[in-house]
């Protein structure tokens, strides 16, 4: 049988997670990778979402590469046509191209524990490599939830990821799922083609003002001629989140002034106490993400809109019946219910070295070293793993120090020479847990009386890093080898032994 590929690094997904990796590999001297991606482009979030109004609702200076800053973002909030753009010129600046392998989905990875390897299967052919970097991103298989009757709704049906640029809305009477960070962009974009709108809240977010607006011609001069003017304008994009955190983490009863703020938003523009009422929230603000628009309540007081204050549960024909008994008849329906976050699909498809899956692993949820190893999985780490999330603030930033994580962890592994490999011991990967889960126990997420996505199934919060980016910066310096046991396969290699005793010594 013909032997298959090999690579030194493996890296899944195309997104900023992804690219980043692919950039930070080659800084350290590796070439020897590929970057496996599903679909047939870069960009993850940013190629998946192309809904009308998608665009970051973290301001484009802090939501970008510090190593590839963007002097030419055209609004303080950039929408995803642009972001899309930047991710493309990232892949061609740092001359990612070569290593980018499209329609590649990665369908199974088993770990070798007579090589040290993982064995991938892709949807165009098997390869293995030294070490797995999973970047498939939180946020990039979408959630349709199942509502009886729905199969034989005799519309039209999308998710907002995935959206039907061929299908023409005008006219249409369209009911829109959900009520979080996509739909509060999608309503206001789409509500003045449709004839009708349905808009089917289960839960009220809080929503405050967004301050967008274009970037001017003299400050992207300033940028370009001028490089500190935009990292000083991204320093304090960040100081001024750094300094929320608090509030969320700590002394969630402040939030209460910002509560105040937002129910203002609402009441300038929603006039009517009944609507008012409806869309007013049961929650501390913060306990899910606070969302950001000018137009979303405005939208909502619009005689051509209906807001539905409870949940879609039935579909009868083109008749849709929520749970309070309303219904609507419409044409098409748009869920933007959101993603498989506590449940990510590629956890069914990673074998550890005990034969096990890694969604059996996780099946009381999901947990990993500093948000990237997880025990009997060597050399396999995941980027915005496990308490990761922020809920303020960019995910690149998290992005960054997680690639800061990995660059040490493949030094070190070099170090070794010949095969090696790290697992996470599964003493370091639960204290490392605990102590995240006790500080989750003061947070706005958790104590704010709301149901989020935050948490999983079991009510655990498994996404949200309960601290600031600068604490999450220092805990992924550098990889502490005490929290790893290190394997290494002395028969495949010059007969050396495991370095610690207690690994394998595998036969060949
Ligand atoms: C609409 C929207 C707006 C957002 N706005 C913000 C914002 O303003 N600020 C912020 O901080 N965050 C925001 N986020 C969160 C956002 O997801 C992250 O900031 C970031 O883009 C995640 O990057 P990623 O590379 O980890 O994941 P993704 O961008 O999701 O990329 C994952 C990639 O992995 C690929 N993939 C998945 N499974 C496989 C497989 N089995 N085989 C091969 N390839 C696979 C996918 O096709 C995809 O290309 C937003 C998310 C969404 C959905």
């Amino acid at each position: 049988m013909a032997e298959h590929e090999h690579v030194r690094v493996a890296v899944i997904g195309s997104g900023f997670g992804g690219l980043g990796a692919a950039v930070r590999l080659r800084r350290e001297g590796i070439t020897d990778f590929v970057v496996l991606e599903r679909a047939d482009g870069v960009g993850g979030t940013w190629r998946d979402n192309s809904y009308p109004g998608c665009a970051c609702d973290v301001p484009s200076h802090l939501y970008s590469f510090s190593f590839a800053p963007n002097p030419d973002w055209p609004r303080t909030f950039s929408g995803q046509d642009h972001i899309r753009a930047y991710l493309e010129r990232v892949a061609d600046v740092f001359h990612l191209r070569p290593h980018l392998r499209f329609d590649s989905e990665v369908k199974l990875m088993s770990w070798d524990t007579q090589k040290l390897r993982w064995n991938i299967e892709t949807s165009s052919g098997a390869l293995s490599a030294d070490i797995v970097v999973s970047a498939t991103g939180p946020l990039s298989d979408p959630k349709i939830p199942e509502i009886p009757g729905l199969d034989s709704f005799p519309g039209k049906v999308f998710h907002s990821a995935r959206w039907d640029h061929d299908y023409d809305l005008r006219g249409k009477r369209v009911a829109m799922v959900g009520t979080g960070a996509s739909a509060i962009q999608i309503v206001p974009s789409i509500q003045p083609l449709v004839s009708r709108m349905t808009l089917f809240q289960r839960t009220p977010p809080w929503v405050m003002p967004r301050v967008d607006r274009a970037i001017t011609g003299a400050e992207r001069w300033l940028h370009q001629r001028l490089p500190f003017t935009a990292q000083a304008r991204r320093g304090l994009l960040w100081g001024i989140r750094e300094l929320q955190v608090q509030a969320f983490t700590k002394h969630p009863d402040e939030l209460g002034l910002v509560e105040q703020l937002a129910k203002r938003n609402m009441a300038r523009a929603i006039k009517n106490p009944a609507l008012r009422a409806r869309l007013t929230p049961g929650y501390r603000i913060g306990c899910k993400r606070i969302l950001l628009s000018n137009t979303y309540y405005p939208t909502l007081a619009q005689p051509n809109v209906d807001v539905v204050a409870s949940g879609l549960t039935e579909v009868r024909g083109s008749t849709l019946v929520a749970a309070d008994g309303s219904e609507a008849e419409v044409d098409a329906i748009v869920f933007g219910t959101g993603f498989h976050v506590t449940d990510m699909p590629i956890a069914e498809r990673v074998v550890g070295a005990e034969g096990v899956t890694l969604a059996e692993s996780w099946k009381d949820g999901m947990q990993a070293l500093r948000g990237a190893s997880a025990a009997g999985f060597p050399n396999w780490m995941t980027i915005i793993g496990p308490n990761t999330g922020l809920g303020n603030s960019s995910m690149i930033l998290m992005i960054e120090s997680q690639l800061n994580y990995m660059a040490d962890y493949v030094r070190q592994l070099g170090v070794l020479g010949g095969r090696a490999a790290f697992d996470a011991r599964p003493a370091a990967v639960q204290a490392w847990n605990h102590k995240v889960q006790e500080r989750m126990k003061r947070t706005v997420w958790n104590t704010g009386g709301c149901t989020s996505w935050y948490l999983d199934a079991n009510g655990r919060n498994v996404t949200v890093w309960p601290g600031t980016t600068t604490e999450f910066r220092r805990a992924t310096r550098r990889v502490d080898l005490a929290e790893y046991d290190v394997l290494r396969a002395p028969a495949l290699e010059t007969g050396a032994s495991a370095l610690d005793g207690s690994q394998v010594g595998v036969e060949a």
